[in-house]
């Protein structure tokens, strides 16, 4: 099956109950035994759901692994992987992975002793000058954000093999669509959902896909016990958002490599990040391991005033965190999702007060263009 049919067909693509084409929402908590322990795969819902169920088998197709896990956000479901680790354990991560990810490393789970170091991953001497004995993983997040670095997912999972570390991905920029770590070698990938896997603003959800039956199993029970679990409606949202995904991210490639170009020929802009640029360092890594570059865009208008101008008179832009909408999106990390950063770190990382960041939607790509030029004029 290629990839788009498996969006639509993957996984279990009707409800062997009834036929039902679309897999319908099982909102319910609790299943009928015939007998004490005789049940139909189904016992309690936070265990198992079978809309759940049908996403979960449709992720772990679509990503290649060998089982699926949805949770109730992408934070529950990155806090779920790292609970894999015990007190004592340390973990390598991304330098700049989202900020949820840093504070939930830096101040939830390290009260538990799990230990965290954060390097610049897209230099692969970084992660190998930073493992320890109690090592125990490889966080990867690729491409990043908002400057867009890429991790040479295979060449860290490699160096992982040989540490005996896992390596872990987060995806949720690429989707599976675009690129698929476990092929590259990676034991685990996730996505925050709410982003492109969604796709539509309407639905917070995390997954995560591993690649063995060992992982899957404690997985499971880490899912079953701590029990973030994805409720059947956000689960069927997700069902008919993959549905989308693939005619998604093609439209959207498109979108973003013409306002790739049209911002790279505007004098206001300073720079523009994006990994499909050829004089994108990490290009060459990027062109090897996706298939696409995605629709996130970060372009530095030289200061705070400036972007603030865009800002104002942009009208097709919703100025909002997230991504990976239908809807075109605008922010200034500076001051929205990296403002808890320092001001000399942020320097330090290149996020300027004159960087703006888009995550491409899908509207008319010719509106798009007209209202960043009226904006930046
Ligand atoms: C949004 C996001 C998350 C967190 O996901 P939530 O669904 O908001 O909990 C994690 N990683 C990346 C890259 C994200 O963009």
């Amino acid at each position: 099956m290629r990839r788009k049919t498996k969006l639509i067909h993957g996984g279990i693509s009707e409800d062997p109950a009834t036929g039902a084409v679309s897999f319908p929402i099982y909102q319910v908590s609790t299943y009928k035994q015939e007998g004490v322990g005789g049940h139909k795969g189904f016992e309690y819902s936070r265990t198992g759901n079978p809309t759940r169920h049908a996403l979960e088998e449709l992720i772990k197709d679509i990503e290649g692994g060998t089982a699926g896990f949805a949770f109730g956000s992408g934070m529950a479901a990155i806090t779920a992987v790292i609970m894999l680790f015990n007190s004592g354990d340390h973990v390598i991560l991304t330098d700049d992975v989202y900020g949820g990810t840093y504070r939930v490393m830096t101040k939830v789970l390290n009260r538990f002793g799990i230990e965290s170091t954060f390097v610049d991953t897209s230099n692969i001497e970084n992660i190998k000058s930073q493992i320890r004995p109690n090592t125990k993983a490889i966080y990867l997040e690729t491409p990043t954000n908002p400057l867009l670095k890429v991790t040479d997912i295979e060449a860290a999972s490699r160096l992982a093999k040989e540490h005996n570390l896992l390596t872990i991905v987060d995806n949720t920029f690429s989707t599976p669509y675009w690129q698929n770590p476990i092929e590259l070698g990676a034991d685990i990938v996730l996505h925050s959902a709410t982003k492109y896997i969604g796709g539509h603003s309407d639905v917070v959800a995390g997954l995560v896909v591993v690649n063995s039956d060992q992982l899957a199993q404690d997985l499971h029970f880490i899912q079953n016990s701590t029990g973030g679990v994805l409720g059947p409606q956000d689960s069927w949202l997700l069902i008919r958002g993959i549905k989308t995904l693939g005619i998604r991210m093609e439209e959207t490639e498109a979108n973003t490599k013409a306002i790739v170009e049209f911002l790279q020929g505007h004098p206001k802009v300073k720079k523009v990040y994006y990994p499909g640029l050829e004089t994108h360092p990490n290009h060459d890594i990027a062109k090897k391991q996706a298939r696409g570059f995605g629709g996130m865009v970060s372009f530095d208008v030289g200061s705070a005033e400036i972007a603030d101008q865009v800002l104002s008179k942009i009208k097709y832009f919703t100025l909002a965190e997230s991504l990976g909408a239908v809807e075109s999106l605008i922010s200034v990390p500076a001051r929205m999702t990296h403002a808890s950063i320092p001001a000399d770190r942020r320097a330090e990382l290149g996020i300027s007060d004159g960087l703006i960041r888009i995550s491409v939607g899908l509207e008319d790509v010719q509106d798009l263009i007209e209202d960043l030029t009226q904006a930046l004029e």
